[in-house]
């Protein structure tokens, strides 16, 4: 049994003063691995302690910590859990001992089965998001974890919310990596918001989105 679950849902908001208000969405994976994936602010501490308390869960139980790209909005409580495998973008932790695994920009690295963490690149060089193939209702799906590959489900709407936010010079490759996890995903748990059922107009919407 493979279960997703969204402990937070992430938000954003552009202040009148230029700067963000803004939480990453914090989502737990269950299955023969616990993982966490983007571990919010370091004001975050006692809240993901007590939603994961609620799932009878410590930091201790949990496998692996992916943060999808290391803005400190995503890292804020990687020392929570330090009996896990920490992969912060292309970096694989361990201690004091890491190193940057060649299968996540390839084929994934697989951290259950049908759990994988891919590049996707765009918002930052390094980001990577969390393919999750399950079951629901007895059918097949895909959940798409990306980070801030999609800021919230409103940017495949109006594409200046994710290219204001993400590295210019990757603006390309953004377009072609959320035109590729939104082919694969059924749904998707953006960055900044809550989880979507993706549609076949959105799927080609963020497909004419692709800067050439
Ligand atoms: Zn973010």
């Amino acid at each position: 049994m493979l279960e997703v679950i969204v402990l937070f849902d992430g938000y954003s908001e552009e202040l009148p003063n230029g700067r963000m208000d803004a939480n990453c969405t914090c989502t737990l994976i269950k299955s023969t691995k616990l993982i966490i994936v983007d571990t919010m602010t370091a004001w975050d501490r006692e809240k993901i302690i007590a939603a994961l308390a609620k799932h009878d869960i410590t930091p201790q139980n949990i496998d692996y910590v992916v943060c999808t790209h290391s803005h400190p909005d995503h890292i804020g409580n990687n020392n929570l859990f330090t009996n896990a495998t920490h992969i912060v973008g292309l970096l694989v932790q361990q201690g004091t001992m890491f190193y940057e695994d060649p299968r996540i920009p390839r084929e994934g690295y697989e951290l259950c089965p049908g759990v994988n963490v891919i590049a996707t690149p765009g918002h930052t060089a390094e980001d990577v998001s969390v393919v999750v193939n399950t079951m629901k209702n007895g059918k097949k799906t895909v959940i798409a974890i990306t980070g801030d590959l999609f800021e919230n489900m409103n940017d495949i709407f109006v594409p200046s919310i994710w290219k204001s936010l993400g590295t210019p010079e990757l603006v390309k490759t953004q377009s072609l990596m959320r035109s590729r996890i939104i082919t694969l995903a059924d749904s998707i748990i953006p960055g900044h918001g809550p989880m979507f059922n993706v549609t076949s107009t959105m799927r080609e919407l963020v497909t004419d989105q692709i800067l050439k």
